[in-house]
């Protein structure tokens, strides 16, 4: 007999695959989660999101009776951005930021390790009733309760807060994925920088030794934290709207703010 598992991203339609779970009487055997690492030390989660993992994961074993497993790749984001190139053009250099195809952490960091977990068992996706976008990725061996439930997104929500278990990310500003994403937003680089300045140290560091920019236009950690340094001196405003980043080479134009 094949194992029933749930990949959990600890997002609300992920959680609420339990719920639909339930209410549909399937089986559930296993649940998985891929952690990522920025280093050996620290992980990719903010804080927040790291503790409330921790107590979700108590609510489950207390009411599912299942150990939640936190499965993790052998690499780290660190390691995979220092990994020198043995090919292309860039042979020799280090990969640096992951801005080419994607994201470079996604395959090695999250998806392979879930894929070595729930090989040879139906793995449950929280792919919502109202994300017929998505639906092309189930199938006989993968498979999402929500679907079958009729669950949308927002009766996922809506079961999240009822049971205790809907994360920071709806309802402060904390970030779900990675803190050191190329994909978040200036907001979320600008309450990164603010709240955990050791992050934004080691972005920093990243930063300089990458031989590619932090941005596929061209911008770089170091051009966020000139503009951000700008911001708390009063010279420009930290509201996003009129922003041009040829401001930070003229002085004259931050008079005109
Ligand atoms: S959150 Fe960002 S950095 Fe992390 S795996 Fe996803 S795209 Fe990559």
């Amino acid at each position: 007999m094949s194992e029933h598992i749930l990949s959990l991203s600890y997002g609300k339609d992920s959680l609420a695959c339990l719920g639909a779970i339930e209410q549909l009487g399937w089986p559930l055997d296993r649940i998985v989660h891929a952690e990522v690492w920025a280093t050996d030390t620290i992980q990719a989660d903010l804080p927040p999101m790291v503790e409330f993992k921790a107590k979700t994961d108590e609510i489950i074993k207390a009411r599912w009776g299942i150990k939640v497993e936190h499965i993790r790749s052998k690499l780290t984001a660190e390691s995979i951005f220092y990994h020198k190139r043995l090919r292309g053009n860039r042979t020799g250099q280090i990969a640096g930021w992951p801005m080419i195809n994607g994201c470079e952490f996604q395959k090695p960091l999250k998806v392979r390790p879930i894929q070595l977990a729930t090989k040879g068992g139906i793995t449950y996706l929280g792919i919502a009733f109202d994300e017929p976008r998505r639906f092309h990725t189930l199938n006989a061996l993968k498979k999402s309760p929500l679907v079958e439930a009729g669950w949308t997104e927002d009766m996922c929500r809506e079961w999240c807060e009822k049971n205790d278990l809907l994360s920071p990310i709806y309802t402060t500003a904390t970030r779900g994925g990675c803190w050191f994403c190329h994909n978040q937003s200036v907001k979320q680089l600008r309450l990164l920088r603010r709240d955990y300045p050791e992050y934004w140290t080691l972005m920093l560091k990243w930063d300089r030794d990458s031989p590619v920019a932090f941005h596929q236009d061209g911008h770089t950690v170091h051009d966020f934290e000139h503009r951000f340094q700008l911001e708390d001196d009063g010279l420009i405003s930290p509201d996003n709207k009129g922003f041009r980043w040829s401001m930070l080479d003229s002085e004259l134009n931050f008079r005109l703010l």
